[in-house]
């Protein structure tokens, strides 16, 4: 066991040095990146199940890299998050997406209203000026503040009485919509559901990923369905991949999913057509 120890770290601070050499490379192509509008937003639609319809799209943030090409958000919010960049990244794609809102109202004013989601890291909810900053920019576009729905994962809500907590109140009342992302990840405690300022509860992928295949599983979650509605909150699933899952969830009443059975993120100029094109699939 002694000698396995000592190759672990002659094996494994290498592949260290590299990584954080990687992550401070990284961090400073994204800060060029911020300022070259590198970054850039698709869009997956969210649907009523009961009647197929798109109700609003979420936005995905891109990083288009000139080199090494479409770069995941997952190889790069950590690093922001840790190099201080999430603000400044956050700002980005919120002014995108209130301006892409104005721009899809413009180019289909026929179409009902729908939502935009933008995701929102528990940095940036720490910010002072979040709220205003928002209200200034649907303002400069002319877009309603309940177009806008903001994605805060639980964690986030945890405290209560917290400045977070406050903000997001302060958002509510402006009259953004709030939900809560990935529930069923973190150690969520049910009681502060009815406490919670949102009205949308996502549950997470991890969830529902077996309930075609485990009826167990189905049961399950419908019962968490059922806890999110009691709590007067309604329930978004994400993740849904196929037909018999999005079957299942129908006939457990849930209201909204989202997944790549129903489409996946797509370019902003493609989402009037999706839109429209519900309930074509
Ligand atoms: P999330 O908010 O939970 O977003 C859902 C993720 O699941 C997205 O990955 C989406 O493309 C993917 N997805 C959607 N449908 C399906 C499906 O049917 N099956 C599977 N396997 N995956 C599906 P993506 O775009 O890679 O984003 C990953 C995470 O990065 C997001 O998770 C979110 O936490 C974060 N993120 C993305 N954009 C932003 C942003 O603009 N700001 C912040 N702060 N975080 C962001
Ligand atoms: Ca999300
Ligand atoms: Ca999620
Ligand atoms: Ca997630």
């Amino acid at each position: 066991a002694k000698s396995r120890g000592r190759n672990n770290v002659q094996v494994f601070r290498p592949a260290m040095l590299a990584a954080t050499t990687e992550r401070a490379r990284t961090a400073a192509e994204l800060r060029t990146a911020l300022q070259n509008a590198e970054l850039e937003l698709v869009y997956q639609p969210i649907i009523a199940l009961a009647t197929g319809e798109a109700i609003g799209v979420e936005a995905l943030v891109r990083w288009n890299h000139p080199t090494r090409g479409v770069v995941m958000p997952g190889a790069f919010i950590p690093i922001a998050e840790e190099m201080g960049l999430i603000v400044d990244l956050g700002r980005s794609v919120l002014e995108q997406a209130i301006a892409q809102m104005r721009a899809w109202m413009d180019e289909a004013p026929q179409l009902p209203a729908f939502t935009v989601h933008v995701n929102l890291s528990a940095t940036e909810l720490r910010r002072p000026g979040l709220d205003r900053d928002i209200r200034t920019c649907l303002d400069a576009h002319g877009v309603d503040p309940s177009r806008l729905v903001l994605e805060i994962t639980e964690t986030v809500l945890m405290t209560r009485g917290s400045e977070e907590a406050r903000v997001l109140r302060r958002l509510r009342r402006l009259g953004i919509q709030l939900q809560i992302d990935d529930f069923g990840t973190g150690y969520s405690s049910i009681s502060y559901l009815r406490d919670l300022p949102a009205q949308t509860v996502k549950v997470d992928q991890s969830l529902i990923s077996t309930i075609d295949s485990d009826a167990a599983q189905a049961q399950f979650v419908e019962a968490v369905l059922h806890l999110i509605t009691s709590a007067g909150l309604s329930a978004v699933v994400e993740g849904v991949e196929t037909a018999r899952q999005a079957e299942l969830l129908r006939r457990m009443d849930c209201a909204y999913a989202q997944g790549y059975f129903f489409s996946r993120p797509v370019a902003p100029d493609r989402v009037l057509g999706l839109l429209a094109g519900f309930p074509a699939a």
